[in-house]
């Protein structure tokens, strides 16, 4: 990853209080930071060492690549994953430090779980730097990534991980068109970028997913009746552009 502590301070400088603290240059293969907060009540679910190595196999299966931190408890004014991000509130708390303990924000991803259930939309949202996306419960229920295939049928704890995972990509620039499918008999296999929308509405399609070609090149095709198949872990296409990004522009 190429993006530094200074440019992570310098993009929320914007707002006003954060301080430029030096900058050490990190090398193109240096490790994806992923930092994890979670708020008061999604702490309440008890699935830290299983989600850690979840994160950690979807980045890097070798795992050298890849840092997955516990970052706290945040004391936020919902529960509501996307209305913590569009709001700015979450943006803002890491910018202004707000977060406690001894943390920071890391210059990867600063992603935050909540509480609010899955079957809620919208489930998160992720900008640069930033992301958060509900489903504590549904996570905490994942099972250890050891006994664990990469790619599983539709679940309650793996829709989550996917989501989680989706965040995480927009956090990293990645965007709908990074993601890959491909049909595999009666069901649909679709990476972390794909993830549900191949079973929205046509209005939310047109909306969100207009691509009809992945960027890796695979062609993006209707269910048509097929089950989703949800990859637990980055496409190799999706990790490419993930250890490319050298995103500094400012989120907010
Ligand atoms: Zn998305």
């Amino acid at each position: 990853m190429g993006l530094t502590r200074r440019s992570f301070f310098l993009s929320v400088a914007a707002l006003g209080s954060a301080s430029v603290s030096g900058a050490t240059l990190s090398s193109p293969d240096a490790a994806v930071n992923v930092k994890i907060w979670f708020t008061e009540e999604a702490m309440e679910y008890d699935g830290w060492e299983t989600l850690r190595g979840h994160v950690e196999r979807a980045f890097d299966p070798a795992g050298d690549r890849v840092i997955v931190e516990h970052g706290g408890v945040v004391d936020t004014s919902s529960e509501d994953a996307y209305g913590l991000v569009q709001s700015g509130e979450w943006p803002k708390m890491l910018a202004q430090g707000a977060v406690g303990g001894p943390t920071e924000p890391c210059d990867d991803v600063n992603l935050l779980v909540t509480a609010r259930s899955m079957n809620e939309f919208p489930t998160g949202a992720g900008i640069p730097h930033v992301a958060a996306v509900g489903g504590a419960k549904a996570l905490a229920d994942l099972p250890p990534v050891e006994k664990c295939p990469e790619v599983v049928g539709w679940s309650n704890p793996a829709y989550a991980l996917q989501v989680l995972l989706h965040e995480c990509g927009h956090a990293l620039g990645l965007d709908h068109r990074d993601g890959f499918m491909e049909p595999a008999g009666d069901e649909l296999v679709v990476s972390p970028m794909v993830s549900g929308y191949p079973w929205e509405t046509e209005a939310v399609r047109e909306q969100q997913f207009d691509v009809e070609r992945g960027s890796c090149g695979c062609e993006f095709v209707r269910p048509e009746g097929r089950a989703p198949r949800l990859m637990l872990v980055f496409s190799d296409c999706e990790r490419e552009r993930i250890h490319e990004y050298e995103g500094s522009y400012r989120p907010w």
